[in-house]
C-alpha cells in the first residue's frame, strides 16, 4: 500500500457509463476525460468508457488530446480549447477535432492545417449564453460561411445551468442553439448537435440530440437530485504511520487547536493538504479507521492528519479510507465538497498530485 492513494474503480467507471449511455439511446456517448480524467487518469478511463460504450472522448487542450493518441487510442477525440500558441498542427495531424469560437480561431487552425496533411475537423462553438468561449450569435452566420468549405463535424455549445433542474436558462440557451444549428442548416451544412453535459444527460432527454457530454457522472457523482444507480469512482486511502496514547490535556497539531478531554490512542496518518486533503476541513473531518468513522483531531498539516481513535486498539499500517463511495460508512467527496463550500468536482479533480498514487482495480 502507498502512504496515500487513489484507487479507481474501473468496474465502477464501466457500470456508469454503460448507465449513462443507455439513458441516451439516440445519442453518442462522448466521455469527458479532461484533467486528466477529473483527477482519475485519462488513458485509463478513456479505454474503460470506450469499451464500455463510449465512442467519442473530449479533452480540453490539444495536448491532452494528443496524450490520447500518444496511448493509441483511435476513437474520435474532440478538443475545445486552446491557445493559439499551442502546437494545434499536432493535434490535427493526430485527427484530433477541434472547436472553433470565432473568425481568428479558425484563421490558427487553417494555418496550422496548412502545415500538415490532414484536414481539420471542426465542431463550430456557439455562445448560447455561457459567455466563454463560443460565437456569439451576431458573428455566427459570418462564422458558419467561413467554415464552411471545411468538415464542419458538428455546431455545439455548452449550458450555464443544467444542474438546476427548470432553470429558465437552458431553455433559452435550448432555443438559441437551435436558431444556430438552422444558420448551419440553410447554409448547406448537415452538422452534428451537442450540448448535454451530464446533468443535462440525467434531466433534459430533449437536449441529447446526435451526442451527450457526461463529464462528472462517468466518475459516479450525480451532479443532480435525481436517484440513478451511479457509483463513485475514486478511493482516497492511506495508512497509519504511527500510533500513540496521550494523556488527558495534551493538545494535538499546530495552534492546539484540540486537547484531549481523557486519555486517549491517536493514530497519525501521512496525508495532509499536500496530498489534496483541504486544510479548510480541520476540525471538521473523519476517516474510517477500523471499520468505525473517527474525528480527525487538530489541524491538517502539509503532510499529515492525527486520528483520534480513543480507546481502540490500533494497527500500525492499518488502512485508512479518507473518502470513497461511501458503502463502508466512509465518507464522500461531496461530503468533504459540502464542509468547504465547493463541488465534489474540485475535490476528485485536486487529487490529480504527484504525491499521491494511482491504482486501478
Ligand atoms: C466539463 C465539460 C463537460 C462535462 O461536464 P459535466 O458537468 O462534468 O458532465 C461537457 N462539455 C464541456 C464543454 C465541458 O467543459
Amino acid at each position: 500500500m502507498a502512504r496515500s492513494e487513489a484507487v479507481i474503480d474501473l468496474g465502477a467507471l464501466r457500470h456508469n457509463v454503460a448507465l449513462l449511455a443507455g439513458m441516451a439511446p439516440r445519442a453518442a456517448t462522448m466521455a469527458i476525460v479532461k484533467a486528466d480524467a477529473y483527477g482519475h487518469g485519462a488513458v485509463p478511463v478513456a479505454k474503460a468508457a470506450l469499451e464500455a460504450g463510449a465512442t467519442w472522448l473530449g479533452a480540453c487542450s490539444a495536448a491532452e488530446a494528443i496524450k490520447l493518441r500518444e496511448a493509441g487510442i483511435n476513437a474520435p477525440v474532440l478538443a475545445w480549447l486552446s491557445t493559439p500558441d499551442e502546437d494545434i498542427a499536432a493535434a490535427i495531424a493526430a485527427d484530433v477535432d477541434v472547436s472553433v469560437s470565432s473568425l481568428n480561431e479558425l484563421r490558427v487552425i487553417e494555418e496550422a492545417a496548412a502545415l500538415t496533411d490532414s484536414r481539420p475537423r471542426l465542431h463550430l462553438k456557439i455562445d448560447t449564453g455561457l459567455s466563454r468561449n463560443g460565437c456569439q450569435p451576431k458573428d455566427w452566420p459570418a462564422l458558419v460561411e467561413a467554415a464552411k468549405r471545411h468538415d464542419v463535424v458538428a455546431v455545439w455549445s455548452h449550458l450555464a445551468c443544467a444542474d438546476e433542474i427548470g432553470h429558465p436558462s437552458i431553455d433559452l440557451q435550448a432555443k438559441r442553439f437551435d436558431d444556430a444549428y438552422h444558420v448551419a442548416i440553410e447554409q448547406g451544412l448537415k452538422p452534428m448537435r451537442h450540448i448535454a453535459n451530464s446533468a443535462a444527460l440525467i434531466t433534459r432527454p430533449d437536449l441529447h440530440f446526435d451526442l451527450v457530454r457526461p463529464g462528472i457522472a462517468i466518475y459516479g457523482l450525480n451532479p443532480v437530485p435525481t436517484d440513478i444507480d451511479l457509483r463513485p469512482v475514486m478511493t482516497f486511502r492511506s495508512q497509519v504511520a504511527l500510533t500513540k496514547r496521550i494523556p488527558a490535556g495534551e493538545s494535538v497539531s499546530y495552534g492546539m487547536t484540540w486537547t484531549a478531554p481523557n486519555d486517549t490512542t491517536l493514530a497519525l496518518v501521512p496525508a495532509g493538504y499536500a496530498d489534496g486533503v483541504p486544510r479548510a476541513l480541520s476540525g471538521r473531518m473523519e476517516v474510517l479507521l477500523g471499520g468505525k468513522r473517527r474525528p480527525v483531531v487538530g489541524r491538517v498539516c502539509m503532510d499529515q492528519i492525527v486520528v483520534d481513535c480513543g480507546d481502540d486498539e490500533i494497527r500500525e499500517g492499518a488502512e485508512v479510507i479518507l473518502f470513497g463511495p461511501g458503502t463502508k460508512g466512509e465518507p464522500t467527496a461531496r461530503e468533504w465538497a459540502d464542509l468547504t463550500g465547493t463541488i465534489d468536482y474540485e475535490i476528485v479533480t485536486g487529487m490529480y498530485r504527484p504525491r499521491v498514487r494511482r491504482t486501478y482495480t
